[in-house]
């Protein structure tokens, strides 16, 4: 099978988000508790219930005053505390005791430091002055009641959930998660329960896969692994099209085996690209058949991984209901100088340290699983620039 269109990695991370942002369905809404909310994307817009906060609160342990009578000795009439509803005023000349969280008293403007005061018996010397305002929080100056906190299309992660605890969401409306079948191809694979001969490999994508696919807000479902035959090929195809993706590893390079375009043909499927220039990973397809989308990716274990990673996993987020799938690029100074062909834009396995910098892990090749171990994040190398001196900034993909 010839070449349908060879692309440019961010040709064809465009092309992922357009096709399935285009035709994709509004996936189902389920009710789950908080805890399972976790990681999900929320399906409903969230709005603040109340201002936030509700009354103005201290931000400080110390005195609440009025700012015009600083610097001076003032009287302490009271005191509030946090969890107390505010009964006291602040008159002028006067001060009340409160504590941080408390909700400021009518008349204050202003909180003191408990550090920033002299006090005996009733008497209250302050010898700086204070903006209006200082140490406290306005009502409704985190947010406004009616005000939106959370779109639809957000994941959930660890901030969003103390909002939704904050907001009283003890049950949040989340999207059903896409349904992605993993189908692995190859004579070569074994499963995990048997021992492969020498001249055999055990199948190591398919849970490698379901680990990323389960990452990215999906379902995963092994299907196990096809032989490098159409007919039985085709026949494996055919179930994996009835989910809301459909994942392939091995088979798309040119290799007279390679037999999962033409397997994928058979179902009318439409190719949006199937060469990406992008390393390791250049031949991956991504297209749909039978109304469901498809990648093949290609199957070393590091080209399936990079090539979920950066492309396929952005149409699990976008089929899971996600607004947008952003990748965590940022970018770290080069532990020791690197080089590259240009042409390709290259994700390499490679070590953040804790200082910052980045080391290139040594491998022999794509399928080196045990150096993709020893890495904890992606060097991304532009396809532009060859090379790059000890100390220079390049790319890094955080897991
Ligand atoms: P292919 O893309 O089918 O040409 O596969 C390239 C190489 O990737 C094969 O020679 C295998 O060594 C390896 N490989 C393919 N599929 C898997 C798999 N499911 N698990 C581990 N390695 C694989
Ligand atoms: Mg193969």
């Amino acid at each position: 099978m010839g070449a349908v269109a060879t692309v440019s990695f961010q040709q064809a991370r465009e092309i992922v988000a357009e096709r399935v942002k285009a035709l994709r369905e509004r996936p189902r809404v389920e009710r789950v508790g908080l805890m399972e909310a976790a990681g999900r994307v929320l399906a409903v817009d969230v709005e603040a219930d109340r201002d936030y906060p509700a009354e103005p609160r201290s931000m400080r342990d110390g005195f609440a005053v009025r700012a015009g009578d600083l610097p001076g000795v003032l009287i302490v009439t009271g005191e509030v505390r946090a969890g107390q509803a505010c009964r006291v005023e602040v008159g002028p000349g006067e001060a009340v005791e409160i504590m941080t969280g408390a909700t400021v008293p009518r008349g204050a403007d202003a909180v003191v430091m408990v550090e920033h005061v002299r006090r005996e018996g009733a008497a209250l010397t302050v010898d700086r002055s204070l903006r209006d305002g200082e140490n406290v929080n306005g009502r409704g100056c985190d947010a406004e009641e009616g005000e939106i906190l959370l779109k639809a299309g957000v994941r959930i992660g660890t901030s969003e959930t103390a909002l939704l605890a904050t907001l009283g969401c003890a049950e949040v409306e989340v999207f059903a998660k896409p349904r992605v079948a993993i189908l692995a191809t190859g004579d070569e694979l074994v499963e995990l329960d048997r021992q492969p001969a020498p001249h055999q490999i055990r199948n190591s994508n398919s849970w490698s896969l379901a680990v990323q696919v389960v990452r990215a807000g999906g379902e995963a479902f092994i299907l196990g692994v096809a032989p490098d035959d159409l007919e039985e090929t085709a026949h494996m195809v055919e179930d994996g099209l009835r989910f809301d993706l459909l994942l392939l590893s091995g088979g798309v390079s040119a290799g007279k085996y390679d037999v999962v375009e033409l397997a994928l043909a058979r179902f009318g499927a439409e190719f949006y690209f199937d060469r990406v220039k992008l390393q390791p990973g250049q031949p991956c397809v991504f297209g749909r058949a039978n109304g469901r989308f498809f990648f093949g990716l290609p199957g070393n274990p590091a080209s399936t991984m990079v090539c979920f990673e950066t492309l396929a996993r952005a149409a699990v987020e976008l089929l899971g209901g996600q607004e947008e799938s952003l990748l965590k690029l940022t970018q770290a100074p080069l532990a020791a100088p690197f080089r590259h062909k240009a042409g390709l834009t290259r994700f390499l396995p490679a070590r953040l340290g804790e200082d910052g910098r980045l080391t290139h892990v040594k491998w022999s090749g794509s399928g080196d699983v045990p150096a993709l171990a020893r890495a904890n994040c992606l060097l991304v190398a532009d396809a532009q620039k060859e090379e790059y001196a000890e100390g220079e900034m390049i790319g890094v993909l955080l897991p």
